[in-house]
């Protein structure tokens, strides 16, 4: 049975800590409630789940490699985060309560190859501070942001996070690591383990096995440093908004992207969006209804009326030279036309022209934040993410089975289709309201519900909450979970007493050598 709290013996946390002030300084150990409220996951259906010991916040690699050991020593499990803004799926806190957190957020070098088109970076970098740098360069290259830009660029890979550029799936776009095992040893993976090599951010795998997505979604190492590829500024940017107005219009409109998609037609990826994205940012709950419950057809048509959208909504956006742009543009038009829109707006873009701040173009945002106001109050989300071939059918019947337990549950619809290259996400919001404990009561059965509805059609999640973690890994279940059995050795080799983030990804909780230690 995986633990799920961990209380450090006070003697052996006392002495850890001693030993962590020598290396990075008392005034980077933060163990006080208020740290500890800090550094917790405010957007938890309960809190007080994944309450850290506290943080400590190294600034270099030696120092973390000082602080495995001596975590090692006393058996403290340590989580580490780059700037621990993962909202949603735990923000900064850990799996196992009573871990330490360890903050990589001072961590802020860049190092810029201008001419590759890449970046070396560590794990304190926010998107605002890659922008900026970037920025105060000529923004030559661009980055790509996802909704919520506060985090880091690091982090967000890590947990494969997505944006909206052709460069939006962030994880493939990462190139070379640097990693601190949990038993102190710093490697460099890919082109990096050759001394002095300057293809380390340009040849992703090195010889023989490469290993940059082992350390990713996973709990194997301390990333300390990371290669990224930029997107090199494009000559010109088109594209077109696009509303449809009824449910049904979702399978056709994923039927008709995808195979642009994979022709390359199209090199960014669409999300498919619902009425309620703009209701839920500009908008707070009690403008539109008094009702409790899944939001009315009445509601819903009032909130599309109002920000004049459709049941669903989609942008569409080419990247690069003009002439190409221009004819793209003419076949993007002609496929969607064929699907009768209820609306098309046209845009572009120059180099030269002012840019829009936009997730198109890169730019760090926050405001999509607001969603979790909603209900007034105390808000937060929480997503349900489940992976799904480019089909429309196959979407029709996930949106349909999904919609119908929205209102079972009687939650508000906030859904999206993110296209990939080859699948598509299904990214559900779930708004929570932690005022209303009746609804509360309500979230961990509705998203249990979800997971096993998906996982009877063999579908499951990208990513997920603290909390679901061992609910997930345990839908990856191919030969008597074959998969999971494997994470566990590697894990068990490489961090025999679980220092490095346990639980993670459903990986290795505290092993009996941890709490047994004399
Ligand atoms: P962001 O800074 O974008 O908000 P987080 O710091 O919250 O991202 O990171 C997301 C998750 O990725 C963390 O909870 C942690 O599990 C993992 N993670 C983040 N940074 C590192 C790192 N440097 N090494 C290993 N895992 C990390």
């Amino acid at each position: 049975m995986p633990l799920s709290s961990y209380s450090i013996p006070p003697e052996r946390l006392a002495a850890a800590r001693r030993s962590f002030a020598a290396i990075v300084g008392a005034q980077n150990l933060f163990f006080d409630a208020e740290d500890q409220d800090s550094y917790s996951d405010a957007f938890a259906v309960d809190d007080s789940r994944h309450r850290p010991a506290g943080a400590i916040a190294p600034d270099t690699v030696e120092q973390i490699q000082a602080i495995v050991r001596v975590a090692a020593e006393h058996r403290i499990p340590l989580w580490p985060i780059s700037r621990g803004k993962n909202l949603g799926y735990g923000g900064s806190a850990p799996v196992l309560e009573g871990s330490v957190i360890l903050d990589l957020s001072r961590m802020k070098k860049i190092e810029y190859d201008e001419e590759n088109g890449t970046v070396l970076l560590e794990p304190g970098v926010g998107f605002y501070d890659l922008y900026d740098f970037l920025k105060a360069r000529g923004l030559k290259h661009w980055l790509s942001t996802p909704g919520n830009s506060w985090g880091s660029v690091i982090g967000n890979a890590l947990d494969r996070g997505v944006g909206y550029t052709p460069y939006g799936e962030h994880t493939t776009k990462l190139c070379g690591m640097e990693v601190v095992l949990a038993d102190g040893t710093l490697v460099r993976t890919g082109m990096g383990a050759l001394t002095g090599s300057p293809t380390w951010q340009l040849y992703r795998f090195g010889f023989g096995p490469a290993w940059d997505q082992m350390f990713v979604q996973s709990n194997l190492g301390i990333v300390t440093k990371a290669g990224l590829w930029l997107m090199p500024e494009p000559e010109s940017l088109m594209g077109m908004d696009l509303e449809f107005d009824r449910p049904e219009d979702l399978g056709p409109l994923i039927d008709a992207i995808a195979p642009l998609r994979r022709e390359g037609v199209l090199q960014q990826s669409p999300t498919i969006g619902n009425w309620l994205r703009a209701a839920a940012i500009l908008t707070t709950r009690a403008e539109w209804t008094d009702q409790k419950g899944a939001l009315s057809d009445t509601v819903i048509a009032a909130i599309r009326k109002k920000f004049q959208m459709g049941w669903w909504g989609v942008s569409l956006r080419l990247y690069g030279r003009e002439t190409i742009n221009r004819e793209a543009y003419a076949i993007l038009e002609s496929e969607m036309n064929k699907l009768k829109p209820l609306s098309m707006k046209r845009t572009s873009w120059k180099r030269g022209e002012p840019l829009e701040m936009t997730g198109w173009t890169g730019t760090p945002l926050t405001f999509p934040m607001q969603n979790a106001n909603w209900h007034g109050g105390l808000g937060g989300h929480i997503g349900f993410s489940p992976v799904l071939p480019q089909s429309g059918s196959a979407a029709m019947e996930q949106f349909r089975r999904t919609y119908q337990r929205y209102q079972e549950f009687g939650m508000d619809y906030q859904a999206s289709f993110a296209f990939g290259e080859r699948h598509l996400i299904n990214v559900n919001a779930i708004l929570l309201d932690k005022d209303d404990p009746d609804m509360m009561r309500r979230v961990d059965p509705f998203i249990r519900t979800l997971v096993a509805d998906a996982k009877a059609h063999g579908y499951g999640e990208y990513r997920t909450h603290l909390d679901y973690m061992d609910l997930v890994a345990s839908t990856y279940d191919f030969n008597g979970g074959a998969l999971g059995k494997l994470n566990a050795k590697v894990k068990a080799a490489l961090d025999p007493f679980g220092i490095i983030a346990p639980g993670k990804s459903g990986i290795g909780t505290v092993s009996s050598k941890t709490k047994d230690r004399a």
